[in-house]
């Protein structure tokens, strides 16, 4: 089978060996007779590959004695904009909010339909062209008023990506970590919780992890404003029962386990770090060296490992462009309706080929339309 380029923004391009690896144990799983979807999730089997999910997911990151749990949870990134927020927020103190793009901005409104909320510092008047300055926004704050402060770490949408992260001291920082998670190395101890839908680097849709220390657990389990989060929605609640409380999404689980083990055979977060500069290096330089035939959206100090923004003269160019790639086999390249333009997303899952082909077609498209 010829493998299409995919830039597709997510649910995004899995390795084929993922993918493969996943069919042949679809119908009959471990010796069991059974597909894992067949099984019931509280079967040793299937206790077995949750535990190992999380272990693995704490060695790649070098978390595994720090103290951290991984939560396998349904409902998205998104969900968690709400949940973090039911099980974070306390009486008298706020959530704080850096807003970077529009999914940072989604989780602070999210936030407000739950408690006190508010904003540390917004890049929105720079059309999210710019970053906030996050140690700026993050110095000063006190614990007395302050529940935690989230942070997006890499804008999907817009094209732009924090590169180092603030020690906040006693304030618990949380990540939307969704489209950057194990791309690159960073000191995850910075953060007190971090939370990715799987559909970027981890595997396929429907399960999010969330990583979560454990004092931060702890503090969740008795905040006052807990009394009135449902069972179900409780960190706490799945900490305690390993995320088999209620059925989770076993076969996502599992992919995100295969996806997980792939990593780890690649060299982990220190090789996709390498290989996400190399695949980001090919298209900011056809960008750059394309004489302002290409212009990147987001200014350069800004710019996103995982998701490459830019517009080209005018629209009628762009939608030349997506139709001229698509049809020379490249998925998944207009921008998102709110930014327009062209966004190509190059996750883990991405081979460093298909930028190196996608530089090569966006140099061929500028000599002939340029
Ligand atoms: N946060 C970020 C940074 C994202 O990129 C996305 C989806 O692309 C979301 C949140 C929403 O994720 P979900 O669709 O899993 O709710």
């Amino acid at each position: 089978m010829d493998r299409t380029y995919n830039f597709n923004p997510g649910p995004a391009a899995l390795p084929l060996e993922v993918l493969e690896q996943g069919r042949d144990s679809f119908v009959e799983y471990g010796g069991q007779g059974m597909s894992l979807m067949e099984m019931s999730h509280r079967s040793k089997p299937v206790e077995g590959m949750i535990a190992e999910t999380e272990r693995l997911l704490l060695e790649l990151i070098g978390l595994e004695d720090a103290g951290y749990r991984v939560l396998f949870m349904s409902g998205g990134a998104s969900a968690q904009f709400a949940l973090l927020a039911m099980n974070l927020l306390a009486a008298g103190k706020a959530g704080r909010y850096v807003l970077s793009g529009s999914f940072a901005e989604k989780a602070y409104e999210e936030a407000l339909t739950v408690g006190a909320a508010e904003v540390l510092a917004s890049g929105k008047g720079t059309g999210w062209a710019r970053l906030p300055n996050l140690e700026a926004a993050l110095t000063g704050l006190t614990e007395g008023d302050t529940a935690y402060a989230h942070v997006t770490t890499n804008n999907t949408i817009e094209g732009s990506q924090f590169k180092t992260f603030p020690d906040t001291g006693g304030i618990p920082l949380i990540g939307d970590m969704t489209s950057d998670i194990l791309s690159r190395q960073i000191d995850w101890t910075r953060f007190a919780m971090f939370y990715a839908g799987a559909q970027k680097n981890l595997g396929p849709a429907g399960v999010t992890a969330v990583v979560i220390r454990e004092d931060l657990l702890a503090a969740s389990a008795k905040a006052n404003a807990n009394a009135k989060v449902p069972v179900i929605f409780r960190y706490a609640t799945y900490a305690s029962n390993n995320s088999l409380y209620n059925t989770p999404p076993v076969h996502s689980i599992y992919m995100m386990k295969l996806m997980l083990e792939w990593t780890k055979r690649q060299g982990g977060v220190a090789a996709m770090e390498a290989r996400s500069a190399e695949k980001a290096a090919l298209l900011y330089e056809a960008i750059d060296g394309s004489g302002g035939f290409y212009g990147g959206i987001v200014e350069k100090p800004d710019r996103s490992a995982m998701n490459a923004t830019w517009r080209l003269p005018d629209e009628s160019l762009e939608k030349a462009f997506v139709q001229e790639a698509q049809a020379a086999g490249f998925a998944g390249l207009a921008g998102h309706r709110s930014v327009g333009g062209i966004r190509a997303s190059i996750y883990n899952g991405v081979p460093v080929e298909a930028c190196r082909a996608l530089a090569a077609f966006m140099d061929d498209f500028r000599n002939r339309r340029g």
